[in-house]
């Protein structure tokens, strides 16, 4: 006899995915159609004008790229980048040197720009670096999901745009959680995921590209070196032509339909408000446990919290037990946080007082 799946219930406060929302679940087990179905179509364009909300732009080439975050990643720098260009990366956690590597593998001369991890560049910063390196590309990760560091972008573009330079964000961790004004900011290329701030499994990445981006991909003198992210034959899919190019994840992109929906019935400003007053209350109820947090309150994220593990508790230890012994999920440090700090994530759907209280309260008898 087979046995149904049987996962256990966990509270998912880890740095993604986080528990959903059981109307995206619910959708997701939708009976799928065709990838060219009329409907499907019409689903499309439907999350294209959705994620145009989440991601405050106009830009008409915003699509959901088929895959994890990482691919959304793949794809703007395979996009992005020519041969040769000067890339320009702000490294201030681990997801700042995956952008490295990339950038790299994709014939960019990378230079870094580095601060200590869970701290951010400030404007002036940038300004002098933009003016050393004359980079064609800089790349930034706005929510450094490694450190729980919020990188502010106000004004960033112009300096950019002042050099002849496109400006990447890395969203993959503020999306649907923390302000984020593609157009207003000037942003340039950005990507991101589902399974974080909008509360939805992943496999569906947000990817939005502006017109000064889409012309500099136009001009490049060779096709772009990666035919399955190539936006030049994408858009064609997701522009009017409709144009086959992959089978899409069908249930993948029922269920990013929905989350997005719910982010536009709640709007957005009230979803980031929700993130930050549950964060408080999650650093607030930190300190009454005599626990200190790695970033500075200024630029802090409401999305992720890195948390100092005291000297002489076992950090994997702790951990251990909340899932074990409570179902609760948190993560440890990534890269050179390792073994210094719990990460706690507090997205989507998971960003409620309850669970904030259920943590807590978990972490003061696991601790004692
Ligand atoms: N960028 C950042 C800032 C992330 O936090 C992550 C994943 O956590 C990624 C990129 C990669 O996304 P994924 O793991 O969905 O491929």
């Amino acid at each position: 006899e087979t046995k149904q799946l049987d996962m256990p219930p966990r509270l998912l406060l880890g740095p993604g995915p986080a528990n959903v929302n059981p109307r995206v679940l619910s959708a997701m087990s939708i009976s799928p159609v065709g990838h060219l179905d009329p409907t499907y179509l019409a689903l499309m364009d439907e999350i294209r004008d959705l994620l145009r909300y989440a991601w405050q732009t106009e830009n008409e080439l915003t699509i959901s790229v088929s895959g994890t975050g990482t691919a959304a990643m793949e794809a703007t720098l395979a996009n992005a980048v020519e041969p040769g260009d000067v890339v320009l990366v702000g490294v201030k956690g681990y997801f700042g040197n995956r952008l490295v590597d990339m950038a790299g593998r994709y014939g960019g001369d990378v230079r870094t720009m580095t601060k200590p991890w869970g701290q951010v560049f400030s404007l002036e910063e940038i300004k002098t670096n933009l003016e050393n390196h004359k980079p064609a590309i800089l790349a930034l990760v706005h929510a450094e999901t490694s450190t729980g560091a919020c990188q502010p972008l106000e004004g960033v573009a112009d300096l950019c745009h002042q050099h002849g330079c496109l400006l990447i964000v890395d969203t993959v961790t503020s999306l649907g959680g923390v302000p984020l004004y593609i157009d207003e900011w000037g942003i340039d290329l950005a990507y991101s995921c589902s399974q974080k701030g909008l509360g939805c499994p992943p496999g569906a990445s947000p990817f939005t590209m502006s017109s000064r981006a889409v012309e500099k991909l136009n001009n490049r003198p060779k096709p772009v070196p990666n035919w399955y992210l190539d936006m030049t034959l994408l858009a064609k899919y997701w522009g009017e032509q409709r144009v086959y190019h992959h089978t899409a994840p069908i249930n993948s992109n029922y269920a990013l339909r929905e989350s997005l929906r719910i982010v536009a019935e709640e709007g957005l400003e009230q979803r980031w408000n929700r993130h930050q007053q549950n964060a408080e209350m999650l650093w607030s109820g930190l300190a009454e446990l005599g626990l200190s947090c790695h970033v500075d309150r200024e630029h802090r994220l409401p999305t992720l919290t890195t948390v100092r593990i005291p000297d002489g508790v076992d950090g994997k230890a702790i951990a251990r037990k909340l899932l074990t012994e409570y179902n609760i999920e948190i993560a440890g440090g990534l890269g050179e946080l390792g073994g210094k700090v719990w990460r706690i994530g507090l997205m989507g759907y998971n960003s409620r007082p309850e669970n904030v209280l259920l943590l807590l309260d978990a972490l003061e008898k696991v601790i004692k």
